[in-house]
């Protein structure tokens, strides 16, 4: 008796000291009226080095983290510049917490905390930790020898394993299937990305209920792109961003380098040179292990990908390139590949979120250097995307932003598939035809 009070207090004990860095942490909606406010925010944002959870655009108010110290401070300068905003979240740590208390008593109360045989795969209840999903992988491989192989793209900075399946029916070798290449975590906060590579890798692998899917295509799924930062945002701090990188300043007082904003395309023209800045560009292109890694599977497989999909969170688009706004010469088929996706999910998505936007990044998002889906279109990979899975309610529920609630996991697994679906039988398609002619 004693000793089971003594772990549910070490429980309730390390919930309650986890997330201290985030007491009082505001989350604050800023609207932009007027162009010249998009300046006066920027320059706010950069000053007090802010957390931008999400850019502003016609439709939508910017969502930014303001730590608790500083709120007075960029209220008034807000104020001053004419702005109007509205706290979204007075005190985000008692979000955090309630996602850990969701999060436990859904692993306590259901099948996940079962045990499950590998034919069973992971369950869609809990966003599943790194070691999880890693061995997951290797049993995979092993239970499915024809089908499933297992590589690793590389070794992350903390020498972690960047593992990827393959999953084929004709063993890698078939040319003249196209290969779909789907890809989430880089950014380690972005939790409820990860359901939906593993919904993918459940309908190729364990529950194939569309044959042609795995006839008709070759698969390469990367769970979990930035290994070390996916860990270190279970462990220390759940809205980590970048990789894990060292060296930058006294003490590491800042680390880890945005990998969205390594990669050889722009590189540094509109991102950060400030290690302490959650987009910081690292010291020049692919000098992070983690996405020379992936440009390494690009490489290597870069005459067969006809698409790449890199999922992200939040909110509900489909984005292609450039982040400089010029366009890529095939941009009218990429919007309609583009609208086909995010017809299928909002078809199937939960009436109280929004409607897929799609479009060149710029146009809905706004101006980015660097980034991974970009570097995939200029090395020719036909149909690169970037995807913003939507956030749980991300207005009026419980949750906010990168905060899942784990009711909407398996949704959003199921939901991003049917838009994963959508571009695997236009790759099929797309690539006989060009590979008739
Ligand atoms: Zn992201």
């Amino acid at each position: 008796m004693y000793k089971l009070c003594f772990v549910i207090c070490l429980f309730f004990y390390s919930v309650a000291a986890k997330h201290e860095q985030y007491e009082g942490h505001a989350l604050y909606n800023v609207h932009i009226r007027f162009t010249d406010q998009i300046d006066v925010l920027k320059t706010v944002e950069a000053k007090y080095n802010l957390d931008i959870w999400s850019y502003a655009a016609q439709d939508r108010p910017e969502v930014v983290l303001v730590p608790r110290v500083l709120r007075e401070t960029v209220e008034d300068e807000l104020q001053e510049a004419g702005m109007e905003f509205e706290v979204q979240v007075e005190n985000i740590k008692e979000k955090l917490d309630l996602e850990d208390t969701l999060l436990a008593s859904a692993a306590a109360s259901s099948k996940s905390n079962r045990s499950r045989s590998v034919v069973e795969g992971l369950s869609f209840d809990v966003i599943h930790t790194f070691e999880v999903v890693d061995q997951y992988l290797v049993d995979l491989a092993n239970a499915y020898p024809d089908k499933v192989t297992l590589r690793s793209a590389g070794k992350s900075v903390e020498g972690r394993d960047i593992k990827y399946l393959r999953i084929s029916t004709s063993n890698f070798e078939d040319r003249r299937k196209p290969i779909v290449f789907v890809q989430s975590l880089l950014h380690a906060r972005e939790w409820v990305t990860l359901p939906a590579t593993l919904y993918a890798i459940k309908k190729l692998v364990l529950d194939v209920t569309e044959q042609d899917l795995v006839r008709d295509v070759d698969w390469i799924i990367m769970p979990i792109a930035n290994p070390d930062g996916y860990v270190f945002s279970h462990t220390n701090d759940r809205f980590w961003r970048k990789n894990r990188a060292r060296g930058f300043m006294v003490d590491d007082i800042c680390m880890g380098v945005d990998l969205n904003r390594n990669f050889d395309i722009f590189w540094g023209t509109i991102s950060s040179n400030d290690a302490c800045d959650k987009s910081f560009h690292g010291r020049g292109p692919f000098s992070e292990p983690e996405s020379a890694a992936i440009r390494d599977v690009f490489a290597e497989y870069s005459n067969r990908i006809e698409v790449y999909l890199d999922i992200h969170s939040f909110g509900s688009m489909i984005l292609f390139g450039f982040g400089n706004g010029a366009l890529p010469p095939n941009a009218l088929v990429m919007n309609l590949l583009g609208v086909r996706m995010a017809t299928a999910i909002d078809a199937v998505k939960w009436p109280q979120h929004r409607n897929y936007v799609v479009g060149n990044i710029v146009h809905v998002l706004g101006h980015v250097s660097g980034c991974t889906s970009d570097y995939a279109t200029t090395i020719g990979i036909p149909f690169a995307y970037t995807y913003e899975l939507p956030a749980y309610n991300m207005i009026h529920g419980v949750m906010v932003g990168f905060l899942v609630d784990p009711a909407f996991v398996e949704q959003a697994g199921f939901e991003t598939w049917e838009g994963i679906k959508v571009a695997a039988r236009f790759a099929a398609e797309s690539w006989s035809r060009r590979n008739r002619q």
